[in-house]
């Protein structure tokens, strides 16, 4: 008992699904081989049924105008029980077993009646489709269809003409030429109103790319790094439509110079500055050594004297040892330049301090006028000692009537003939000529002897 409810649920679960799965998928259409048609033309209207899985039975109810059409026949395609009631209008289609349709199952034949109105007609096809399942066959919802027909009125004067402008062609839609076309007869026009038999198509045109485009390969440009404003290309081909032009590339926009270390008067410091457009680009430089802040002491001019050299105002720094003179320490100058040398003496006039006196020297004094302390003494020579001078009369002793002794030794005599005694020479010459003349004449003597 047990197994027979299984059994039955299952199936019912397929036929649920089978049903769904139908009104989803399925769909009627038709279609002719020739809409436009002339009074006495036949037409063969198809029906086709896709995506009807487990179709038991179909019925289809055509709806055509009868003062226009003639039902020639209906004709089923795929070799099953078929009725076709053509005073209905009406085709049963039945299966022997379910089956799945997908195509052409229904064709039916027209004839244009010959008194046919002109114009457009539509047949209207309805179905009625059945599946099969256990509890019997169940109606399955199938939208109808439709197709329409115009009768061609030969003698139309075409005064219902509708102009189309020529369209370019594109990358990828065909355009075409200007043309015409008559809504009375369908008749076509080319632009110089000659009857034409089809619209005059235009060829691809592969440059005419008609405005979807992106933009590929773009680039920003860096401060280091030349950029690219993009490839353009036609979304709608994929071709390149214009190559990307080169952006130059930024330069640094560094800012204002940060000091990061401070230089002293020993030791360099540090500056940095950093790009507005990316922090990581930091450009360094060194600060050089602070300027040298003079310590400056003042040293008062003092007078140079004559034994201590003096010196002119300066000033002097405790730490580089310069000299300067001015207060601001502008104006270098040699530490020699400061020293005034000390002064000569200026002496005084001569002051005897003592008189000379005959045989007693004296002495004279004169005196810096710079410095009192500064003197200069000299001696006087004495005075010739004199009789008649008041200062000998005092003084004389038993030396002053002796003369000055004057000794003349023997040997200055020979040394000094002219200073000899005249009445010496007087005695000693007659007797050096007398020698001189007999040592002549025994001379001569000898000469003559031997010349004999
Ligand atoms: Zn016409
Ligand atoms: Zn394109
Ligand atoms: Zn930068
Ligand atoms: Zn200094
Ligand atoms: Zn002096």
């Amino acid at each position: 008992m047990k197994r027979i409810m299984v059994v039955f649920l299952s199936i019912m679960m397929i036929v649920s699904l089978a049903a769904a799965s139908f009104a989803d998928g399925a769909a009627l259409s038709c279609s002719a081989t020739n809409d436009q048609l002339n009074r006495g033309d036949m037409v063969t209207v198809k029906v086709s049924l896709s995506g009807a899985p487990d179709v038991k039975s179909m019925q289809l109810t055509f709806d055509i105008p009868t003062d226009v059409f003639t039902v020639d026949g209906g004709w089923n395609i795929s070799g099953t029980i078929a009725d076709f009631n053509k005073s209905k209008n009406l085709a049963v289609i039945a299966f022997e077993s379910p089956t799945n349709i997908n195509g052409s199952i229904f064709t039916l034949d027209l004839t244009v009646k010959d008194d046919a109105a002109y114009g457009d007609f539509d047949a209207v096809i309805t179905p009625t489709v059945k599946v099969s399942s256990e509890a019997g066959e169940t109606e399955v919802p199938c939208a109808g269809t439709s197709v329409t027909l115009t009768i061609i009125d030969p003698s139309c004067r075409h005064n219902n003409k509708t102009s189309v402008a020529a369209k370019d062609s594109t990358c990828i839609a065909q355009g075409w030429d200007a043309y015409a076309v008559c809504g009375s007869c369908g008749q076509l026009f080319d632009a110089d109103g000659k009857e034409i038999s089809e619209i005059h198509y235009r060829a691809i045109n592969p440059d005419n790319h008609t405005g979807n485009t992106e933009i590929r390969n773009q680039k920003d440009a860096t401060c280091t790094e030349n950029g690219n404003s993009g490839d353009t290309y036609c979304k709608d081909c994929g071709a390149l439509i214009s190559a990307g032009s080169k952006i130059k590339a930024l330069g640094h926009d560094f800012g204002a110079w940060i000091t990061t270390t401070a230089p002293t008067e020993t030791t360099e410091g540090e500056q940095t500055r950093t790009c507005s457009r990316n922090w990581q680009h930091v450009e360094t430089r060194t600060v050089p050594k602070a300027d040298h802040v003079h310590d400056l002491n003042h040293i008062a001019a003092n007078k140079a004297t004559c034994d201590q050299p003096g010196n002119t105002e300066y000033w002097v720094c405790s730490t580089c040892n310069r000299y300067f003179s001015d207060a601001h320490g502008s104006n270098g100058i040699n530490a020699n330049d400061v020293i005034i040398a000390p002064a000569e003496h200026q002496w005084g006039e001569w002051v005897v301090t003592k008189e000379a006196k005959a045989g007693e020297k004296g002495e004279e004094t004169r005196t810096c006028i710079y410095d009192s302390n500064h003197k200069e003494t000299r001696e006087i020579p004495a005075l010739p000692e004199t009789e008649n001078t008041d200062a000998q009369t005092e003084e004389p002793s038993t030396e002053t009537p002796e003369l000055p002794e004057i000794t003349v030794p023997e040997n200055e005599i020979i040394e000094n003939p002219e200073t000899a005694n005249d009445s010496e020479t007087v005695i000693w010459l007659p007797i050096v000529i007398v020698a001189l003349l007999g040592a002549a004449a025994v001379a001569f003597l000898v000469i003559k002897r031997k010349k004999a």
